[in-house]
């Protein structure tokens, strides 16, 4: 970096500086100091590095920053928490300047904003490939976090949104580079790319609707709904023909791509499905669809013309 560690750190603090009460000793001292609210305290942490989850040539300073809040505000989300406090810890590669690095911090600044959290404190290092990594700490009603461990068999699967436009838009966003024509399909899967909505009220409808248990889709949805159905001890029949398809992603996509952040909640009854899909259309204008049903053992797809196949099989053919 260009300019002085206290420099930098200084100027950090500025883009960083919030007015919470919650928050004793602020960004900028040795350790921040909050207080924490009621309830159950939920801590997570991920990260996005350079060359396998950003691409500085596709994304900015500030996408880059704002997706690596999103991220982990996601798996927060995924246990039906409310994000409260974030930590960053950056590792800046030499080809990276203050002022991208400042641009980087408003992106992580934003993101806060968005989902009404406050970044504390962190820590920034040198290094040979760009890294940021946040931790986030939420809070829960006692007893009331939805683990990936509680669905049972006849329970729904239920799904948010679509999947398949963010792993679309991070093959698009190459192809813009070399000329391709940005429509609005185009656009949005980038954007779903760059800058991911984690499902934090979404999380929270489908809680009280009665879910049993939830995970964000990080890595792809056979291979999070298959963790699901490990943690939970259950089967699953997935109807192949019932999964919401972004309409930029390709052949693939939807099923094995990730990085879609959305939430794969298992409802207890059609009504509770249902309510939740009525709740959540009119409120965040995001469908839910019911794409399967939990099983007492064995985890299969079903596609269009009745045909079933084992879902690590699925997996498999897309990733293989
Ligand atoms: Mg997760």
């Amino acid at each position: 970096v260009d300019i002085s560690e206290d420099e930098l750190l200084a100027a950090i603090r500025r883009v960083l500086s919030v007015s919470d009460p919650a928050i004793i000793v602020a960004v900028g001292d040795d350790a921040a100091v909050v207080r924490p609210g009621g309830g159950d305290l939920v801590l997570t942490t991920d990260a996005v590095v350079e060359g396998v989850h950003v691409d500085r040539a596709t994304a900015t300073a500030r996408e880059i920053g704002y997706k690596a809040v999103a991220v982990t505000v996601s798996d927060a989300a995924a246990v039906a928490a409310s994000p409260r406090f974030a930590l960053s810890s950056l590792t800046l590669s030499p080809e990276v300047d203050a002022a991208w690095t400042m641009e980087l911090f408003g992106g992580m600044r934003e993101a806060c904003d968005e989902f009404a959290m406050s970044l504390v404190g962190g820590n920034v290092s040198s290094g040979p490939v760009l890294s940021v990594t946040v931790m986030v700490t939420g809070e829960v009603a006692a007893g009331r976090a939805i683990s990936r461990a509680g669905a049972e068999a006849g329970d729904l699967v239920t799904l948010t949104g679509s999947l398949g436009g963010s792993a679309a838009g991070l093959r698009l966003a190459r192809e813009v580079v070399h000329g391709r024509e940005v429509t609005d399909e185009v656009r949005d899967a980038i954007r779903r790319h760059q800058r991911p909505t984690p499902r934090v009220g979404e999380a929270q409808v489908l809680a009280r609707h009665g879910a049993t248990a939830m995970i964000d889709v990080s890595d792809g949805l056979v291979i999070d709904l298959t963790r699901l159905c490990e943690a939970s001890d259950v089967g699953v029949r997935l109807d192949l023909g019932r999964i919401p398809a972004h309409p930029a992603s390709a052949e693939g996509e939807a099923l094995g791509g990730g990085e879609d952040y959305e939430l794969i909640a298992t409802m207890p009854s059609d009504a509770a499905a249902s309510d939740a899909a009525a709740e959540l259309r009119e409120v965040f204008g995001v469908p839910l669809s019911v794409i399967g049903r939990i099983t007492d053992s064995g985890r299969e797809s079903v596609d269009e013309a009745g045909a079933s196949r084992p879902l690590e099989r699925l997996g498999w053919d897309h990733f293989g």
